[in-house]
């Protein structure tokens, strides 16, 4: 008997959770209340993140691009989510593999990654697009209809990094109806938003990459407490390690190298690994360099002696990321096993030592993370859509604004929960200033040429007022998804402007990690510098103000005062020429000293003239600049939700 899939019309769209993996992708919906994958015609629901353009202009996805790699390098692009969201420039990307970049000619196009192939032009979100499109063409054939999807990103992944998620989601025609953590998808497949509240810690070994994070779940709500990671660590590592023993076997020394004799061991390689996952030995048959045939056997022992050393390398990042959060690993309610790497038996032992409980494996560690995500988008789009499921996530690095001298003042800190928003107030440095350059940067170092360039946006049209008057205010808001949108308003006169903050380049997690240890190196440097330049900033403004102060006041000294100011006044200008802040600090001191009574007296003349009927912003302006030491930068930073 023939079976006919009838389409019908009016077919309800259904809401979808994708998986973007590096090695891996997948589809999967709520059937009847339970979470499944979508298979494709080879009944896998794994689909490689591999996308090959062949010289016709066809694209192929999946295992069959992923079978073209060894013959047409160059052509086939694979792990395209290590390039999400990052700029052309970045050095990191040209080690990533074999393809050809174009050569960025203008600022625009440096920050996007763009490779060639034949005649096209290609940049990672278009890839990564490819890949949901034939996704969605899967669960096409399944559901008729894909509705709102709901995608996953590693919950260290930045601005950049996930507004390349969404517009390839778009590209694709899919309505992303929001980003989610992986991990935060895993806890959700396994139900743990029903348990109300718990720590759980998540621990994904993929193809190349290991991730872990600290999910707190507090009244039904998941935040991420702390992640840690290795961006060249995973599965690939240990197929490499067995292919050199495979190579040794097939007397491959230091000569019969070859690209093809290394590609059929690490193949042979990744099957042996796989078949040791449910049998103690695996026999292989593989060829001689000098002709003929070898059998290899390898035994459940000889795999975990040669894994050990890489899985042992996640213990390390797992103890980290325990030290951040602040817990002990008994503190846990939890432990999550998400990544095929998670297979291997040993690492499931391994992971059952360092976290001292079982971990949770029941769903299948491939596809947990898919189902999650599917669990979310039927909650968002579903009927009767239990709208009360907010997820919070964590900023994996601090964002902040650049004030005087490159210093920068954090407005939300990293592992601040989202979304989350933060107001701060900024005021003029320089007389008659009528626009503020703002420049928003993330990252964990004291001076903003150090951290990440995100956005620059100029407030203009403030009237001409006097240095200090001026109320910026600046308020950052950071929605579900993790995109940060920043808007400052002058307060006193209403003039405001909002950039949503679409960033230049992206950063990848390695980054990340090494934004935070230069963070950690430097921070004693970076403190000190900041002071310097800090000190240096607040004494020009004082150096300025006293000879504005001089210029109109200058029939109130007595004495010798005016010879004083002056000297103290050339201590000031020599120590900004120099680099000791505590020089800078003391001239400053001195300089207070030689005008404090000459201060006095102009302040009594101040609130005289206001007595006679002038505003009392001018007042203040006067009292203030009498006493020379308003801060350039006043910090009311309240954080915390902004609506
Ligand atoms: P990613 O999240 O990076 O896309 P996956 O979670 O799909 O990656 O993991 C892919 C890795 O899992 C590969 O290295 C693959 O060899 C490994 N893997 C898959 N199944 C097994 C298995 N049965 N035994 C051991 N390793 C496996
Ligand atoms: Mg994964």
């Amino acid at each position: 008997m023939m079976l006919f899939d009838i389409f019908d019309p009016k077919a309800a769209p259904r809401p979808v959770g994708i998986d973007l993996g590096t090695t891996n992708s997948l589809i999967a919906w709520v059937n009847d209340g339970h979470p499944e994958t979508v298979t494709d015609c080879d009944n896998e629901a794994l689909v490689p993140s591999a996308v090959s353009y062949d010289e016709r202009g066809n694209v192929i996805v999946g295992r069959a691009a992923l079978r073209r790699a060894p013959l047409y390098p160059r052509e086939t692009i694979v792990s395209v989510k290590r390039f999400m969201g990052r700029g052309a420039s970045d050095p990191e990307t040209r080690r990533l593999g074999p393809w050809e970049f174009v050569e960025p000619k203008t600022d625009d196009e440096a920050k996007v990654v763009r490779f060639r192939v034949h005649e096209r032009i290609v940049t990672p979100v278009e890839v990564s697009a490819e890949i949901l499109r034939a996704l969605k063409r899967n669960a096409e054939d399944r559901l008729q209809r894909v509705g709102g999807v709901v995608i996953t990103v590693p919950a260290y992944f930045d601005d950049a990094q996930r507004q390349a998620t969404r517009d390839a989601g778009r590209l694709a025609g899919l309505e992303v109806l929001r980003l989610i953590n992986e991990p935060t998808a895993a806890a959700l497949a396994y139900g743990l938003d029903k348990k109300q509240d718990g720590l759980f810690a998540v621990y994904d070994l993929g193809g190349g990459t290991f991730d872990v994070t600290l999910l707190v779940l507090d009244q039904g709500v998941f935040q991420v407490r702390a992640t840690g990671g290795d961006s060249a660590l995973g599965g690939d590592d240990m197929d490499r390690a067995l292919a050199a023993r495979l190579l040794e076997a097939m007397g491959v020394g230091d000569t019969g190298w070859s690209p093809e004799v290394v590609r059929l061991a690490l193949d042979a390689a990744r099957s042996v690994k796989h078949g040791l996952t449910d049998r103690e030995a695996v026999e292989i048959e593989l060829p001689k360099v000098a002709g003929g045939e070898v059998v290899v056997t390898v035994t459940r022992d000889e795999l975990d002696a040669l894994v050990r050393p890489i899985v042992e390398r996640t213990g390390v990042v797992c103890r980290r990321a325990l030290k951040d959060a602040g817990v002990t690993a008994a503190q846990l309610d939890g432990v999550i096993l998400v990544g095929g790497s998670t297979r291997v038996p040993f690492v499931r032992r391994y992971v059952a030592e360092l976290f001292g409980r079982e971990p949770l494996a029941d769903i299948d560690p491939d596809q947990v993370v898919a189902l999650g995500a599917a669990v979310q988008a039927d909650l968002l789009a579903g009927e009767g859509a239990k709208q009360d499921v907010l997820l919070l996530d964590v900023l994996p690095l601090s964002l902040g604004i650049e004030t005087m001298g490159g210093v920068v003042e954090k407005v939300l800190a990293r592992n601040t929960t989202i979304p989350a928003g933060a107001r701060q107030v900024f005021t003029t440095y320089a007389d008659q200033q009528t626009g503020f350059e703002l420049h928003v940067v993330q990252g964990e170092r004291e001076l903003a040429a150090d951290c990440r360039s995100l956005a620059r946006f100029t407030l203009k049209g403030i009237p001409p007022m006097p240095a200090g008057l001026a109320r910026l205010e600046v308020t950052f808001r950071v929605d579900a998804d993790g995109l940060l949108q920043v808007s400052a308003k002058e307060t006193t006169t209403g003039v405001e402007q909002a950039v949503v903050v679409k960033p230049s380049y992206g950063l990848d997690d390695a980054q990340v990690e090494q934004m935070l240890l230069d963070a950690l190196d430097h921070g004693e440097e970076d403190l000190s510098a900041r002071r310097l330049v800090e000190s240096k900033v607040e004494a020009e403004r004082v150096v300025r103000a006293t000879a504005q102060a001089l210029a109109v006041d200058a029939d109130l000294l007595e004495g010798d005062e005016r010879a004083a100011i002056d000297a103290a006044l050339a201590a000031v200008r020599a120590a900004v020429d120099g680099s000791n802040a505590s020089r800078v600090r003391s001239a400053m001191e001195a300089l207070d000293h030689a005008t404090h009574p000459w201060a006095g007296r102009r302040m009594n003349r101040a609130v005289s003239r206001a007595i006679e009927g002038r505003r009392l912003g001018e007042v203040e302006g006067a009292v203030a600049s009498a006493q020379g030491v308003e801060a350039h930068l006043e910090a009311h930073g309240h954080h915390g939700d902004p609506q």
